[in-house]
């Protein structure tokens, strides 16, 4: 099986959840770990959440055509090492990423047959306002941001194969797993 997994969504929305219970319930779909520029945070280790490299390491592997899609995202680098997808490829295990929408749009083009593609969305706007301030973990501006960020994403919806809406946790997690089955026999 050749199959790419790829969900994208704005910030709040809840693909970090999803993308764990995904993990947590089928044993053969992968985590594909991706290149970061961005400093690790709290218990973050290199090679786990994501391989952490300096931004010359980052600028010779996309001379080297060494990934299969890269973005800057809130202006540090993230990328997806062609190694990973073809090694994924190679033992036909699922590959699920979790990446920007640039990301979901570049690997569309560069496997046309091979990918899923995702998008967890917020019931609406003002919603995932509200869930990114009861976090408590933004400032006002980070929240802005994120804001301005969300309005451009989901301007791109659809770009994407599928479109969740994170209206209720369960309910949006039953109806992917549904969608994998009935799509993509996963
Ligand atoms: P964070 O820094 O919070 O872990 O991730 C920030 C954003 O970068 C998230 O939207 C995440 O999906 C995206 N991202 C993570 N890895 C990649 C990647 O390899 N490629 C792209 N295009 N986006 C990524």
């Amino acid at each position: 099986m050749r199959k790419l997994i790829v969900i994208s969504a704005p910030s709040g929305a809840g693909k970090t959840t999803i993308c764990a219970r995904l993990l947590r319930d089928y044993p053969q779909i992968r985590l594909s770990i991706s290149s970061t520029t961005r400093a690790p945070r709290g218990t973050e280790q290199n090679g786990k959440e994501y391989f952490f490299l300096s931004i010359p390491e980052f600028e010779k592997q996309i001379q080297r055509d060494r990934f299969a899609e890269w973005a800057k995202v809130h202006g540090n680098y993230y990328g997806t090492s062609r190694d990973v997808v073809e090694e994924a490829f190679q033992k036909s295990h699922p590959l699920l990423l979790d990446i920007d929408v640039q990301g979901s749009a570049s690997l569309r083009k560069a496997y046309p047959d091979e990918t899923a593609l995702i998008f967890i969305a917020p019931p609406s706007l003002e919603a995932l306002e509200q869930r990114l301030r009861s976090r408590g973990t933004d400032s006002e501006e980070t929240i802005a941001r994120r804001m301005s960020g969300a309005r451009a994403e989901m301007a791109r919806q659809n770009e994407f194969d599928k479109i969740i809406v994170n209206d209720d946790l369960d309910r949006a997690y039953n109806e992917l797993k549904r969608w994998l089955k009935e799509e993509h026999e996963i």
